[in-house]
């Protein structure tokens, strides 16, 4: 068990391995996949360029092609617009798919707000691709398999909740396979895709001692599942 909250982390085999810039509720997370040269965003929170730019050359940014998002919270989406925008500044000529979960109006509204403040200047085309059920993405040589997992928000009663649409993403390469779950309560679909995985990064964010959270995962909740995995991190752990 490896109970992690000091960022970044970072799992290597061969030629694949995901760097987990920071995840901390409320905050910001920010993680890249990589397989060879090739680098897939994950979850862009607030900070995600500046961590980039500290590990990569400008070229290798501008060529990420791929940005997968889990749910639409400001603690992981918050990086969206600096990317686009700095894309745009760097005259940036490669297309740029983002994957979201169907139903996620935050990406939606990120997008529509670029290209109205921009729209005489972008220099490449983004191209959203709304996830709505399980079918396999393959991105350079990467296999990416969402499920849907389990996540709500409170309104502002302070009380009630809804339903956030939310997945987490299998990352599979050369016969290993990277499980990240987003934000989630416990659910079957988690429990599925960690299994047997040779990574699972699983979310330990609630803060409630009921055992019927229906937004996050206790520590032992999460551990529960990690260790159906060849190795775990738990991240997104209140501090
Ligand atoms: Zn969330």
């Amino acid at each position: 068990m490896k109970l992690q909250t000091k960022y970044p982390i970072i799992w290597r085999k061969n030629n694949f391995g995901i760097k987990i810039f920071c995840s901390i509720p409320n905050i910001a997370t920010g993680i890249v996949v990589n397989a060879k040269e090739n680098l897939i965003v994950v979850d862009p929170g607030d900070g995600i360029l500046r961590d980039l730019n500290n590990d990569y050359t400008t070229e290798d940014v501008l060529s990420i092609s791929d940005i997968f998002i889990t749910h639409g919270h400001h603690d992981h989406v918050g990086g969206v617009w600096s990317l686009l925008t700095y894309f745009r500044v760097m005259r940036r000529k490669m297309n740029l798919n983002i994957y979201y979960p169907k139903g996620c109006i935050e990406i939606e509204s990120i997008y529509n707000a670029f290209r109205k403040v921009y729209s005489n200047s972008i220099s490449y085309k983004i191209f959203l691709k709304e996830i709505s059920d399980n079918k396999t993405i393959i991105r350079k040589d990467i296999k990416v398999k969402p499920f849907k997992v389990l996540h709500k928000e409170i309104l502002s009663d302070n009380k009630s909740k809804k339903v956030v649409p939310s997945l987490g993403y299998n990352f599979v390469y050369d016969g290993m396979t990277i499980c990240y779950g987003g934000d989630t309560a416990y659910c079957d679909s988690l429990v599925k895709a960690a299994k047997n995985a040779d990574l699972a990064i699983l979310e330990a964010g609630s803060t409630s001692d009921l055992e019927d959270d229906d937004m996050h995962m206790s520590i032992e909740v999460a551990k529960s599942i990690g260790k159906s995995a060849k190795e775990f991190y738990l991240v997104h752990v209140p501090e």
